[in-house]
């Protein structure tokens, strides 16, 4: 492989798309969304107009039929300058197009995925709860057979792309619950639309630390019935396409780490060269050279984990654990210290919106918590590594 970053002449032509694309349509507004708190629905379809809201889905199902190493050079390009805008595409194109791409069947597909990739709809998907995240399996939201139909009723929370504006519901989500008189371990997913009885929207979570430009929220499941078709595999199955769509969005999630990282990188660089302190620039100074070069080389190294990683990953098999948890657990701080140093360099104005860095910094955070925390990763890599006596 010459070029790990861009393993062919593709990944390298989408990343110069989506390089182009965000720096000349995402970055102007991304200041203004996240003090808003607002999710840019135009400039998402923009997405679907490049081919990448449906980025690993098949071409017949309107998507482009990417791999893990696309995931990464996506997700890395526009978190390098709009993070928040980053989290609801992933959300999106991983949680929702690439989960019911692998694991529903042929209707399913031919019903939803069209306009997932074209972005006529936004999707999302209901994992969390208010009672139990990291202990996803004591998920409580049930799923009830009726007939042709199950009822759902539970509550899910910090759901991204949950809303699409302060009132209004996203469009169509996969839903994990638990169906009446299952075992713990065996969760069942459905695909549960806006305008469906019983499905409401609690909240729009509001005054996040970052990752502003997505929107949060609760949503609410009241008796709400959805056909028998809408039940993505069989009863029990879903904890596999739970645990086998994860890897994936780690991957996802690591990307984004390495774009705000090499974007944080990129400021101070600049910064350290343009700013005099004592009538030298800041970059003849020991310490400042410290926070420059440490952080470059904890970029890299998080930058070569994550694609490595990426190009292992089969999207169709899961099995990937200890390397998704520890791309996620190794970039998401390196990111998060890489924008702190980026602060300190640039003083007084890193402090301060117009210089970018405390935004990132802001969304950096998400990043140790989201899609798995730190504390989970440690768990699930220990566990992976049990009995392994000799590493490759
Ligand atoms: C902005 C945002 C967007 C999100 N988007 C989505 C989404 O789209 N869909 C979705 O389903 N969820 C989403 N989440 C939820 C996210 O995945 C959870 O917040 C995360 O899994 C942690 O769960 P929790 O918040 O309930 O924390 P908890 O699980 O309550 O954890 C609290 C603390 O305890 C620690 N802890 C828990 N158990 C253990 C243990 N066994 N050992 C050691 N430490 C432990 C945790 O690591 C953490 O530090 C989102 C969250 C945020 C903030």
């Amino acid at each position: 492989m010459s070029d790990l970053f861009n393993p062919t002449p593709e990944h390298l032509a989408l990343r110069q798309t989506l390089r182009r694309f965000a720096e000349t349509e995402v970055e102007a507004q991304a200041a203004a969304h996240d003090r808003d708190e607002a999710f840019n629905l135009p400039l998402f379809r923009k997405l679907g107009e490049l081919g990448v809201l449906g980025l690993t889905v098949p071409e017949t199902w309107g998507g482009s039929g990417m791999d893990a190493a696309a995931v990464a050079v996506v997700h890395e390009e526009l978190s390098a300058v709009d993070p928040g805008f980053t989290l609801a595409y992933l959300a999106h194109a991983l949680l929702f197009a690439n989960n019911l791409a692998v694991n529903g069947n042929d209707a399913q597909r031919a019903k939803y995925l069209p306009d997932a990739c074209s972005g006529a709809r936004v999707g999302g998907m209901c994992m969390s709860e208010p009672g139990a995240g990291t202990d996803v399996l004591g998920m409580r939201t049930t799923a009830v057979r009726r007939g042709d139909s199950y009822v759902l009723n539970g509550t899910k929370i910090w759901i991204t792309n949950g809303a699409v504006s302060d009132t209004e519901l996203g469009d169509v989500f996969l839903v994990y619950a638990r169906v009446e008189g299952a075992p713990r371990s065996k969760l069942s997913m459905f695909i549960v639309e806006k305008g469906t009885k019983g499905f409401s929207l609690g909240q729009k979570i509001k005054d996040k630390l970052g990752m502003r430009a997505s929107s949060t929220a609760e949503l609410v499941f009241e008796d709400c019935e959805v056909p028998v078709e809408n039940r993505v595999g069989e009863e029990g199955d879903a904890t596999l396409h739970m645990m086998r769509n994860l890897e994936v969005e780690r991957m996802g999630l690591a990307a984004m780490s390495l774009g705000i990282a090499r974007r944080c990188i990129e400021e101070m660089n600049r910064y350290a060269s343009e700013r005099k302190s004592f009538g030298q620039p800041l970059r003849d100074f020991g310490q400042i050279q410290r926070h420059i070069a440490e952080s470059y080389a904890e970029y890299m190294a998080g930058r070569a984990y994550t694609y490595w990683a990426a190009s292992q990953l089969e999207l169709l098999r899961p099995g990937h654990r200890l390397d998704s948890d520890g791309v996620k657990l190794y970039c998401a701080t390196m990111a998060k210290n890489v924008a702190d140093r980026a602060i300190q360099v640039l003083g007084g104005y890193g402090y301060v919106g117009e210089y970018r860095v405390e935004r990132l910094w802001r969304d950096a955070k998400l990043l140790e918590i989201g899609g798995g925390t730190l504390e989970a990763h440690q768990k699930n890599m220990t566990r992976e590594l049990r009995g392994t006596d000799k590493l490759p």
